[in-house]
């Protein structure tokens, strides 16, 4: 075992301790023994520090040009290709997802600087003509000021970047507090930041508990725009904080995403999306596909093989090449997950494989789930309606596409979804019908790309999308600028009138 790293906040351009001096430490989820690193639990007083220096640096940052902000971000760009070896190592021992899919968490980073930065000589504004006569008018997109950005364990690289890159970009400061399941990675990412030159006070880093660090930082009175990925529950109070307070508010949430499978559909094709979709990442993702709806006609023949692959899986540490499904991120969701299957079992539903904690030799020293199948699942059930985040996918059977479409929209979130089927009507019919921010034809509902927008509907999010150009509406407000060159007084709506 590697001895532990000391990661520290990162507050104008310093590396500190919490004033208080306390500290917490993460572990590895396939080795609960081994501790990766201590991180301070920072209070209300280190909040205050890092938005009296975001605010201080979003003075002079939001004057530097976009595409000269913008290299900063193509640097941090080259620098996370550099480490990016070491950064998914990293990823894999203190979040447990498999290295090759690490190594994708911090390629969709990478990805996103690129992106991001060539932004820097966009940021499109209108120009548009006046109603009145030697007039000029446009839009401009300004920054919003010091935003706050807290962000869950699951993607602990590619969604602060999702955040931050876009963000400093348009010209906002920010300050991050990841989530305490992956402090290291965090601190690395900032030290990526660092190493490409941004200004103190520009990228600012608090560590600690959500419950004091996050909510002292959404309440903080000169924190401009909260940017928010994690549960629904906790989405429900950041948003009624910032409702009160008059903050912008970006929301990302839960899921609770399906995949239909109909009797026209290739079936190999469907299964390999199914397998990735609900087992990828250990099904802690919040595209994961945790409901598959099979039409009558394939329902058994498709049930078995999917059956049969998933006994095949192997589960182990995210460092094994040889593992395909790595370790729950904690204790307390290991037993979630497990509440879920006495629910399942409660309810009526049929356990065809897994449904244990996995206990067998080294599994034991982590927090390893069985891949999981539920068969005879109806819709209301609670394991179809609720998100479990963990390896575990309902099977529901329907007679129609119509039911197919009725069910998968049947659900208080909406972020991803699929179809399989080789029926272009019925594909575009979904595409049309389906209740969601993401829709794939004849693909698994996870596989998001950083140039499209990201977010789902209904109490999946409030309305934003990030990634794609879309980024840039939550980290900028428009400001429309009229220019008389008339030289005299113009009244619109009266003075062009008979
Ligand atoms: P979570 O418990 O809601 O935590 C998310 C972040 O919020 C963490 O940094 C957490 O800090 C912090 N936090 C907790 N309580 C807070 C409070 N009262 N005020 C401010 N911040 C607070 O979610 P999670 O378990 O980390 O992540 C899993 C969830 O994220 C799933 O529901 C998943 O669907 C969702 N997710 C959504 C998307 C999307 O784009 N829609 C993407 C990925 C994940 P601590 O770590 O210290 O608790």
């Amino acid at each position: 075992m590697d001895t532990p790293l000391t990661c520290r906040n990162y507050i104008d351009g310093k590396w500190l301790t919490a004033v208080a001096g306390a500290t917490l430490e993460s572990r590895n989820p396939a080795n609960k023994r081994e501790v990766i690193a201590t991180f301070p639990r920072s209070a209300a007083t280190d909040v205050d520090a890092a938005v009296v220096a975001a605010r201080q640096a979003y003075q002079s940052w939001r004057l530097v040009p976009a595409p000269a902000r913008a290299e900063y971000i193509f640097k941090v760009g080259e620098l996370l290709s550099k480490y990016k070896e070491e950064l998914a190592q990293l990823i894999c021992r203190e979040m447990g997802k498999p290295l090759a899919e690490a190594r994708g968490d911090v390629q969709e980073g990478i990805d996103c600087a690129f992106y991001s930065a060539a932004e820097g000589r966009r940021l499109f504004g209108q120009t548009t003509p006046s109603e009145m006569p030697n007039k000029f008018a446009m839009t401009v997109r300004m920054p919003i000021g010091v935003c706050a950005l807290i962000t869950p364990w699951n993607f602990p690289v590619a969604i602060p970047c999702w955040k931050a890159m876009p963000a400093l970009v348009c010209g906002n400061t920010v300050i991050l507090k990841p989530a305490e399941d992956t402090p290291a990675c965090a601190t690395k990412l900032v030290e990526i930041f660092a190493e490409a030159g941004l200004p103190p006070g520009v990228i600012n880093l608090v560590h600690g508990v959500g419950e004091e660090v996050g909510k002292a930082l959404v309440a903080h009175p000169d924190v401009d725009l909260v940017s928010f990925t994690g549960s629904s529950e906790t989405g429900a109070e950041v948003g009624s904080i910032c409702g009160r307070t008059h903050k912008r508010v970006c929301l990302e949430m839960g899921g609770k995403n399906a995949q239909i499978v109909m009797e026209d559909a290739d079936l190999e094709l469907a299964l390999d999306g199914a397998l990735w979709g609900a087992f990828g990442t250990a099904g802690q993702r919040c595209t994961a596909t945790s409901r598959l709806i099979l039409h009558r006609d394939i329902k058994e023949k498709f049930t078995t093989m999917l059956k049969e692959r998933t006994s095949k899986l192997r589960l182990g540490t995210g460092s094994d090449p040889n593992t395909e499904v790595g370790p729950i991120i904690n204790e307390r969701q290991l037993q979630r997950v497990s509440q879920y299957l006495d629910i399942a079992r409660a309810e009526g539903a049929k356990v065809l494989i897994g449904g244990e904690i996995a206990t067998e030799g080294e599994l034991k020293n982590g927090y390893f789930f069985q891949p999981t199948i539920l068969d005879e699942v109806t819709p209301q059930m609670r394991v179809a309606q609720e998100e479990i985040f963990g390896p575990v996918v309902a099977l529901i059977e329907v007679n129609s596409f119509e039911e197919a479409i009725s069910i998968l929209n049947n659900t208080k979130y909406g972020l991803s979804s699929s179809i399989y089927t080789r029926d272009i009507n019925r594909a575009f019919t979904a595409m049309r019908d389906i209740e969601a921010g993401i829709t794939y034809i004849n693909g698994p509902t996870i596989g998001a790309e950083v140039h499209l927008p990201f977010g789902g509907v209904k109490q999946t999010g409030n309305g934003h999308r990030e990634a794609g150009t879309t980024a840039l509406d939550i980290f900028t407000e428009w400001k429309t600028v009229y220019v008389d060159f008339s030289g005299s007084l113009q009244r619109a709506q009266i003075d062009n009138r008979e």
